[in-house]
């Protein structure tokens, strides 16, 4: 376009040169009267015709330009609209994970302050997984409309990918923390129900806030730190936000070391079964034993489960360690009086896996352990993550003649559909409804345990209460109508056979209601 309007410009000049030479010369005056002089040599048409042709000339030039600057708007177009592309999320519009790290570069290179806020959603995999992409689309699209709508001026949202999101904030001065109020607007305005239709889904998300320059010395370091905040957050329980500590940096080195530990702990063979006895309220009979994994280090320390079996699930260690403490426990209570059926967990995980029932077939084949003589304690949530597979390993597991208990009943989804869609054979409720049974206000606690004890009788399935601490509790438990407990009352996780208890004399005070 510039050469052509320069074209146009010298043309133009030309044609003034031209023009002011003629007036200077008298030239058109000369002519004029040569023409005037000799009528016969039809100058006249000539001059006419070259004069017409300069203005054809002219119009064609002006089209000309014209068209050209037609091709050069469709051109920026297109290339506004690939930028578009290569810069954007399709899905929400959003832009995306390349944007992000140029707004970074920029704020590094003028030593901008900023603030990232990384956000990623928590049972997001959930609904994709159970209701199919298209409504995890629509999810994401709600979900980046609602950031938007939390932003203030200046700040931009981005979609990295998948269901993670960040927020570029600008202007963080001194000690004022403008991310802060932000991100606390963020976790709420996610935590708030998704309705879709019929449906309605329940997701959430954790926040990690991290700050440049103070937590970061480069565009590359304050992502990694933004994110070492959203894995503390996470990893303190989800649905909440926290912003950078170089502390979280010693907790995640904690980590690996920590799975280090346990790989070595489970081929040094020092994670163990410790049995917990489950018993008839009513009589105080021990029917089973419920499987507690406990790590016995080397050094003499014992580590509880709720401190390896997160890790060793995520770190792919879970089917290793739960077979080798099955095997033992088979080995150890085999022969115990009374013929117990002990009572397993299964993590979400490893309800995933299509060989499960052959490995655990393995080592009740390898131990001698009868079958009808295992239970499997599974969450709600593993069935959640991948229901197909759940219901085929919990059909096989069934064949066999074991029996599946719904583990922690209350907490979760507490879905009668999950509740009806597989062969449960038992329903556990969790302790913390049951160690609420005695305290003050216990009136709410007493009618949620009455509803999942008579959900569960509807359904024709007996139901276990577990972390009975009290006679008291223990006796209110069967008053209701639960037919088996355990807890510290009862007696601890321990590694031998129990001796039983007394009765808890539920015959004289209300046998009638419990019988
Ligand atoms: P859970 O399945 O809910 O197991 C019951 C937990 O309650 C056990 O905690 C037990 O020690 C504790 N408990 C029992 N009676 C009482 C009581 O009267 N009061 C109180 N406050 N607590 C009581 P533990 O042994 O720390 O296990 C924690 C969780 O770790 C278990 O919860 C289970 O989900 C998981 N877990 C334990 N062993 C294994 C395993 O081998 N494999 C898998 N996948 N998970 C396991
Ligand atoms: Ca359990
Ligand atoms: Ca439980």
């Amino acid at each position: 376009m510039p050469a052509a309007r320069r074209d146009l410009g010298l043309i133009a000049g030309l044609a003034v040169l031209v023009w002011l030479a003629i007036e200077r010369t008298e030239t058109c005056d000369r002519i004029f009267a040569w023409i005037a002089a000799n009528p016969d040599s039809e100058a006249d048409s000539l001059v006419l015709a070259l004069v017409l042709a300069a203005l054809g000339v002219a119009v064609f030039a002006v089209r000309r330009v014209r068209e050209l600057q037609t091709a050069i708007r469709a051109r920026a177009l297109a290339e506004q609209e690939t930028h578009r592309l290569a810069y954007h999320d399709p899905l929400t519009g959003l832009p995306n994970r390349r944007a992000l790290s140029e707004r970074l570069h920029e704020a590094e290179r003028f030593r901008e302050p900023i603030e990232l806020v990384l956000l990623d959603l928590d049972r997001f995999k959930t609904v994709n997984d159970i209701h199919g992409h298209a409504s995890g689309d629509r999810l994401l699209r709600e979900v980046a409309t609602r950031i938007q709508a939390a932003l203030d001026t200046g700040q931009r949202a981005f979609r990295l990918g998948g269901d993670e999101f960040a927020v570029v904030v600008p202007g963080a001065i001194g000690r004022r923390r403008f991310a802060d109020p932000l991100a606390g607007r963020l976790v709420n305005a996610l935590s708030q129900p998704f309705a879709e239709g019929s449906l309605v889904h329940h997701i959430g998300a954790s926040a990690g806030i991290a700050r440049y320059p103070q937590d970061a010395p480069d565009s590359a370091a304050i992502l990694r730190a933004a994110d070492v905040a959203l894995y503390g957050a996470k990893d303190g329980g989800r649905n909440r936000w926290l912003g950078f500590a170089p502390e979280m940096d010693d907790q995640i080195r904690r980590r690996a070391w920590l799975e280090q530990e346990i790989r070595g702990g489970v081929a040094a063979g020092e994670f163990e079964p410790h049995f917990q006895p489950i018993v008839t309220l009513v009589t105080g009979e021990i029917v089973g034993y419920e499987v507690l994994a406990r790590w016995q280090r080397a050094d003499g320390q014992q580590i509880l489960p709720d401190a390896f079996i997160p890790i060793a699930d995520e770190c792919g260690l879970i089917s290793e360690l739960t077979l080798s403490i099955l095997e033992t426990a088979c080995l150890r209570t085999r022969d115990w009086r009374g013929q117990p059926t002990i009572h397993f967990n299964l993590s979400p995980t490893q309800l995933r896996d299509r060989w499960l029932s052959e490995k655990l077939l393995a080592v009740l084949a390898r131990t001698g352990f009868p079958p009808q003589r295992i239970g499997i304690e599974i969450t709600e949530d593993a069935i959640i993550a991948d229901q197909e597979n759940a219901r085929r390993v919990i059909e096989s597991l069934k064949n066999l003649g074991a029996t599946i208990a719904l583990d922690d009943f209350g907490t979760g989804y507490s879905s009668l559909h999950n509740l009806r869609s597989l062969p449960f054979d038992r329903i556990k409720i969790d302790r913390s409804f049951v160690r609420d049974l005695d305290r003050g206000a216990n009136a709410q606690a007493e009618k949620i345990v009455r509803g999942i004890v008579s959900l569960a009788h509807s359904l024709e399935l007996p139901v276990t209460a577990e972390g009975i601490e009290s006679a008291a509790v223990a006796r209110r438990l069967a008053r209701i109508g639960c037919e088996t407990g355990q807890g510290y009352f009862f007696g601890r996780p321990q590694p031998n056979q129990a001796e039983p208890r007394k009765r808890i004399g539920v015959a004289r005070s209300g046998a009638a209601a419990a019988a």
